[in-house]
């Protein structure tokens, strides 16, 4: 290789620049901004009534309101199938007991999507409410975290939180329907803003490599550095690519429960990755706080796990795609 081209790595490769989350580093902000547009705003407008979506759509579509949407519980996200929150029809009541964890917004939110097994000893059966954070019985805990701040993590507890068919999203029992379509559209939008933070992460990296100089050169002079920013740059490629193919089915109505999954898995495990190898061209200059470089692999060890982690994504290909 001529050294003295490697001297610089070239900085002409900002196809896509202007992707969400690159001029935003506040990406708890545009992770709650995402999970209340795809996990809530959307559920409700695929799902709701006519007189639901009166009620709530255009003040949620304007940002009016915040909603937060409640699935994963104390006992283990990971597992739908065993949801202890419970609804039960008392008269023309529906009493909902049980409490709610890793409600992305659910601090301030004015309105919360959540999740309850019927109860049904013969049948296990998901409904899925929309309840207001007045209704009495109910408390949200803000949950600190190590990144991602300002996304409003937060803790539901419901107990004894009555409210009427009304609010229920879809048809009573249809929840893990309601669940279904919802998580694979969030799955496969939610990820947009980590293109931009990538393409963030790449210029730092390559305007520090080429600025650095150790041991009488540019450390982008070292192949070790400049291969691991020309993984960066592939891996950011690749997300963009598998982020477009799934939004593309999405947005044709399509079913992309495995592309959705697969696109999840990359992008995330790939943000993981990039922040990393961000932090080893920056050195202690990477580590230490005053620079801020850190910040990206604390919010980049949030995607792994949220809208089902990368385990789950990879049982999700396996049981679709792999085993026939
Ligand atoms: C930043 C952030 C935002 C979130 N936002 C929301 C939200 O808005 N709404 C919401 O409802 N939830 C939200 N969550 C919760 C998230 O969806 C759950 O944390 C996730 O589904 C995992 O559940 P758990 O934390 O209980 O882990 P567990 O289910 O306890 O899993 C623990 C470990 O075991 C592994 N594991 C468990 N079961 C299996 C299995 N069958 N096969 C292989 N491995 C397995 C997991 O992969 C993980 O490594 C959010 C979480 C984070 C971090």
């Amino acid at each position: 290789m001529n050294m003295a081209a490697a001297a610089r790595i070239s900085t002409k490769w900002s196809p896509c620049s202007k992707a969400p989350g690159y001029g935003c580093k506040r990406y708890g902000l545009l992770i709650a901004i995402n999970a209340h547009i795809f996990g809530s705003v959307e559920t409700l407008y695929k799902a709701g009534s006519d007189e639901q979506k009166k009620r709530y759509l255009r003040k949620l579509a304007t940002g009016e309101w915040v909603a937060a949407h409640s699935v994963t519980e104390p006992e283990g996200g990971s597992d739908l199938g065993n949801m202890q929150t419970i609804a039960r029809k008392v008269g023309d009541r529906w009493i909902i007991n049980g409490k709610k964890k890793y409600a992305t917004c659910g601090a301030g939110a004015d309105l919360h999507v959540v999740y309850a097994k019927m109860d049904d000893p013969e049948r296990y059966r998901l409904s899925c409410f929309l309840v207001e954070p007045g209704t009495p019985g109910m408390t949200v805990k803000p949950l600190p975290a190590t990144g991602l701040h300002g996304s409003g993590l937060s803790e539901v507890t419901y107990e004894n939180v009555a409210v009427t068919d009304e609010n229920i999203l879809g048809k009573p029992g249809s929840g893990s329907m309601v669940f279904q379509g919802s998580i694979e559209r969030e799955r496969a939008c939610i990820f947009g803003f980590v293109l931009g933070a990538m393409q963030k992460e790449l210029e730092l990296a390559i305007e520090y490599a080429n600025k650095r100089v150790v041991g009488g050169r540019a450390i982008a002079g070292y192949q070790a550095v400049a291969h691991r920013i020309a993984d960066m740059k592939m891996r950011l490629d690749a997300s963009r690519l598998l982020l477009y193919n799934v939004t593309a089915l999405k947005s044709a109505n399509k079913r992309a429960p495995i592309e959705a999954a697969v696109a999840k898995l990359f992008i995330s495990e790939s943000f993981v990755q990039n922040s990393l190898d961000l932090i080893r061209t920056f050195g202690g200059n990477g580590f230490i706080t005053e620079n801020g470089i850190h910040t990206f692999l604390n919010d980049a060890l949030g995607t792994i796990i949220f809208s089902g982690t990368n385990d789950i994504q990879r049982n999700i290909i396996a049981a679709l795609g792999v085993r026939g």
